[in-house]
């Protein structure tokens, strides 16, 4: 069993300045960072929350019942967080993600759902408007957030056999549940739905083809995923990592698959279909086959700070600008000044002296900014 590390600094109490540039960055719609990359994509954590404790993200040796979770007065209110979307939005931004933790353990979390749907692109449309869910609360909410105005949703589901699912997410909920909570998405028309199922070597590669079976010709898109070193507790080890090379070819012994192209540009799946037809299926390598290249996401935190890689160790606090009185001009200015210095390409790096400067190899948790 793989040593755990207790961290020592909560990452969630440092923050880097967010400043107002001396020359204003108006949003423009065309903002890119220093490698060129446009902002297309914002992830927006709710809350740091969460009722499963998956050794891969929240173990429960850490997060224990002795942790102490953010004070909700510190978190963004949900007119906060659509002010702050807003001008992601004025700076490019076509998709928002909801995340946490698990998001819909927010309260009332579907009055924010219709307050983004609300908002427009720089082209005049709705945001595309998703969410990433354990599936536990799907089945009671996903009528009312698909009339709220939510699209579609991503469901994380690491196994099938009931055993192996309790054991991951070490809280031991039923898989019967969020199976549920996938059949009332898809009644309540949120889709297509994604499956995430996480892969780690020695846990669940067993499920890989009881996941595909299930999920194939149902028009949901099964997602294989890495296992990650994001953050600094969940004893991430590389012998533990299943290559999506070596998942596809499990996969393939079986039925036979063929490369699809990219849907959109910067997305981290790489898609592949059954030869059959019988649907698609993706595989989300950061580990083995980086894709930094083209990657155009923003994660902001629940509490106002804006990361700009899974991996950051640090982000830049909004909500002080937020709290102190700035106009929408100055935030969108402090906003693409943020986006123009990011030059955020961990999983290019990962392994190398290079990839943890900045943040003392203390990777912010992927528990408190979403996956
Ligand atoms: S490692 Fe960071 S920069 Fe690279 S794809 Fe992931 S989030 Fe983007």
């Amino acid at each position: 069993m793989a040593e755990r590390v207790i961290p020592l600094v909560d990452q969630r109490l440092v923050a880097l300045r967010a400043v107002l540039p001396a020359r204003p960055v108006p949003a423009t719609g065309l903002v890119a960072d220093a490698r060129g990359r446009p902002l297309r994509d914002l992830r927006i954590s709710v809350t740091d929350r969460c009722n499963f404790r998956c050794s891969y993200c929240m173990p429960k040796e850490v997060f224990d019942k002795n942790y102490q979770y953010l004070p909700h007065a510190s978190l963004l209110s949900f007119e906060e967080i659509t002010r702050v979307a807003r001008q992601f939005l004025a700076h490019g931004v076509r998709k928002i993600r909801l995340t946490g933790g698990e998001p819909l353990l927010r309260k009332n979390i579907e009055i924010l759902v219709s307050q983004l749907a609300g908002l427009r692109t720089v082209e005049g449309t709705p945001p595309e408007l998703t969410l990433t869910t354990n599936g536990s609360l799907l089945a009671r909410k996903a009528r009312s957030l698909k009339e709220a105005g939510l699209q579609r949703v991503t469901v994380s589901l690491d196994g099938l056999d009931d055993a192996v699912f309790r054991r991951m997410n070490d809280v031991d909920f039923p898989v019967a549940e969020v199976l549920e909570g996938i059949a009332a998405a898809r009644e309540a028309g949120l889709g297509p739905i994604k499956v995430n199922m996480v892969v780690k070597r020695g846990t669940n590669e067993h499920e890989i083809l009881p996941m595909a079976r299930h999920f194939r010709g149902t028009g949901i898109v099964l997602r294989f995923i890495e296992y990650m070193d994001v953050g600094a507790t969940n004893g991430w080890r590389m012998d533990e990592v299943m290559p999506s090379a070596e998942v596809r070819a499990r996969l393939a012994a079986e039925f036979p698959l063929a490369q699809l192209e990219a849907s959109a540009p910067g997305e981290t799946a790489e898609r592949w279909g059954y030869a059959d037809g019988a649907g698609e299926v993706g595989f989300i390598s950061s580990v083995t086959q980086a894709f930094c290249g083209d990657c155009n996401r923003a994660r902001l935190s629940t509490e106002g700070k804006v990361y700009l890689c899974l991996f950051a160790g640090n982000g830049y606090d909004l909500r002080s600008l937020l709290r102190g009185g700035a106009t929408d001009e100055e935030l969108a200015s402090a906003i693409g000044h943020i986006w123009q210095g990011r030059d955020d390409h961990y999983s290019e790096l990962r392994g190398t002296m290079a990839a943890d400067t900045g943040s003392g190899g203390r990777r912010v948790e992927m528990s408190y900014i979403g996956g």
